[in-house]
């Protein structure tokens, strides 16, 4: 027996004006979806637990049987490694956001005007960056997707207890402070201010930006560092639960948390973690997982979590289609007598709000062990009369091991 996990990121919602009081889930009648909701088990699932707003990373992890709680204190460390960052045991590890300054270096855009592979050409400069006044501290950056990047700090007296949050529009960006009253954690918040000031010099005269200020886009003219974390502790997903795993993802927080559980990482062409992401080969990158001699695979889909954050209601339900036909290529290529197959959200997001719920979200289990309980869609609202009631996050893992008979 194997199991395939399939967490389309922030995919539930709230029933919505626009659509008429439905979800984008119900009004993207997932044809794939309703048909692993007939043949399985459905219910509620509070990723972390009932009315707790879940980061990705928290959730993410919940799923997988790990205890956010205790295995990390935050999710750098985990988005550098999938940037194809090293992460080692004395670093500080951040998620960074290209975003747009004004003169003054107070935020105007978090996240640059969604810059896209434009941002490559931008990282190969800001990886070159090498600090003046903090000179004993190595700076590691990778640019991953869009305005997405990494970065790891390398050297003494450095702390993860950092101001994590990205600063409100208006906002001056080199204002990182100390968390604590340790030197360390002023000493990197030092370091990390002279790296934002430095990114600004490099990155604001940058044709890359020169050329998108005349076509009215927003400048990717400094990096912001936050979420900071040292390496995570984790048991490998093969010792916790021998099980053999891999990861498909696009989006850099997921695939560290493949590669800190030891799972397979592949590169998957064409898996960006945006909307134009190419569901169909990360369907087709699953089915030669299990080819290639792996019994579990977790699949990610970031995109519909995007389309969340920016309040798009139409892109969410049309990204909600396109992982509907991954569903489908993997329900045409598994065998449900030999396979588990598990569908869910990591938590939900709002159009509405722009921001992560704490509602509990729409779970299915299909596979030959599983009684099928009547349900025939997949949706927020359907799943509330399925048989398995209310789980949370880390009932999955339990649940999966009984389904596969071990
Ligand atoms: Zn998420």
């Amino acid at each position: 027996m194997r199991c395939i996990l399939i967490v389309g990121d922030g995919m539930a919602d709230q029933p919505l004006r626009e659509l008429n009081f439905k979800t984008p889930i119900e009004v993207a009648n997932p044809q794939a979806m309703n048909r692993l909701a007939q043949q399985g088990v459905s219910g509620l699932l509070d990723p972390i637990a009932s009315g707790v707003v879940p980061d990705s990373y928290t959730a993410n992890l919940a799923l997988l049987g790990y205890d956010p709680s205790v295995v990390c204190e935050g999710r750098g460390a985990f988005e550098a490694a999938g940037a194809g960052l090293h992460v080692g045991q004395d670093d500080v590890a951040f998620r960074c956001n290209f975003v747009t300054v004004d003169e003054s270096l107070c935020l105007v855009d978090e996240r640059a005007g969604r810059i896209g592979v434009e941002a490559r050409i931008l990282g190969e400069v800001v990886e070159q960056i090498q600090l003046k006044v903090h000179s004993d501290v190595e700076v590691h950056f990778k640019q991953a997707l869009g305005f997405k990047a990494a970065l790891v700090l390398r050297g003494e007296g450095l702390s993860s207890k950092v101001s994590v949050v990205m600063p409100k529009v208006g906002c001056p960006v080199a204002a990182i402070v100390p968390l604590d009253s340790s030197f360390e954690a002023k000493h990197t918040a030092d370091v990390l201010n002279e790296f934002v000031r430095l990114s600004n010099q490099v990155l604001k005269c940058h044709l890359v930006n020169v050329e998108r200020k005349f076509v009215n886009h927003r400048p990717a003219n400094a990096v912001l560092p936050w979420g900071g974390s040292r390496k995570p502790d984790m048991l490998f997903f093969q010792e916790k639960y021998g099980l053999r795993a891999a990861c498909i993802a696009g989006a850099s927080l997921i695939k560290g948390i493949g590669k800190f559980s030891g799972m397979d990482v592949p590169d998957v062409q064409g898996a960006t973690g945006e909307f134009d992401t190419d569901t169909l080969a990360k369907a087709d990158a699953a089915l030669a997982a299990f080819v290639g001699g792996r019994d579990f695979v977790y699949v990610h889909v970031e995109a519909a979590d995007e389309a969340s954050h920016d309040g798009d209601v139409a892109g969410k339900v049309a990204v909600i289609q396109k992982i509907d036909a991954l569903v489908g290529r993997i329900l045409d290529g598994v065998d449900l007598s030999d396979t588990v197959v598990v569908l869910a959200p990591d938590h939900g997001t709002s159009c509405l709000t722009r921001a992560h719920m704490g509602d509990a979200v729409p779970v299915c289990f299909a596979g030959v062990n599983v009684v099928s309980d009547g349900v025939t869609v997949y949706s927020e609202r359907s799943v509330y009369k399925g048989g398995l009631k209310r789980i949370s996050g880390k009932d999955i893992m339990p649940m999966v091991l009984n389904y596969m008979g071990k």
